[in-house]
């Protein structure tokens, strides 16, 4: 843990959203920085280091999805949270695709971003201190719970916080279905409450990444009634 603030950075074309934002997570003790296009977004991310970056979707010129892998192009690892007034399935799964590991969708209240953020930084903290070289091998890919990315052959994939603690919890449970609440209270626990959509839009990415064919999973199962599996 360093002693320094830890730094926010806003990219959102809303001045009011903006304004409200920088002011609450000011008076938290954060240290806030903020961008209202893209292309500053990702110019500020470059030059500053964050240790989270808020992203709204729906910005002028680039948007969010691009300055999201723009960002990863240089940092795999701050977390990116995406707010977006597009509360439809698809924006959600796209933007975990480009690399974002949580999302809150508009309209959404202060507390409830700023309990997402904290509990962001928490899990941060505990992955740092429990960071190892611990690797989870599923089929022929190989997920580093170090960098939470994954190697298939030559092929690196960021897979993101939540994907891989996701992952994680499977691993512990490996053969046996997991519930989503289960998996809900071993990842969230109780300082937010994503639904288990959420769950399935995490274990979409996983597939994506770590099935051969995604829309016929042999390694992360669906049990009917019963939740998710990592097959052993
Ligand atoms: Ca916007």
């Amino acid at each position: 843990m360093t002693a320094d603030r830890q730094t926010i950075l806003i990219i959102e074309d809303e001045k009011d959203i903006v304004m409200g934002l920088t002011d609450a997570f000011t008076f938290e003790g954060y240290e806030v920085h903020s961008a209202q296009n893209g292309e500053d977004g990702v110019a500020l991310a470059q030059k500053t280091h964050p240790d989270l970056v808020i992203l709204d979707l729906m910005l002028p010129g680039m948007n969010g999805y691009q300055v999201c892998g723009e960002i990863r192009r240089f940092d795999s690892a701050v977390p990116i949270l995406i707010l977006s007034a597009r509360s439809q399935e698809n924006d959600i799964i796209r933007g975990l695709e480009a690399g974002a590991d949580d999302y809150v969708t508009k309209p959404f209240s202060i507390g409830e971003l700023l309990a997402r953020v904290r509990a962001m930084f928490r899990r941060m903290t505990h992955a740092a201190e429990r960071r190892t070289s611990k690797v989870i091998n599923v089929g022929d890919a190989t997920v580093d719970m170090g960098s939470y990315s994954a190697k298939i052959g030559n092929r690196h994939e960021d897979l993101g916080f939540y994907a891989a603690a996701i992952l994680q919890v499977l691993d512990e449970h490996r053969g046996e279905p997991v519930s989503r609440d289960d998996i809900l209270d071993a990842v969230w626990g109780m300082d937010a409450n994503p639904t288990n959509r959420t769950i399935d839009n995490f274990i979409l990415k996983l597939r994506r990444v770590l099935e051969k064919n995604p829309a016929k999973p042999r390694h992360i199962l669906t049990v009917y009634g019963q939740g998710y599996k990592l097959a052993r």
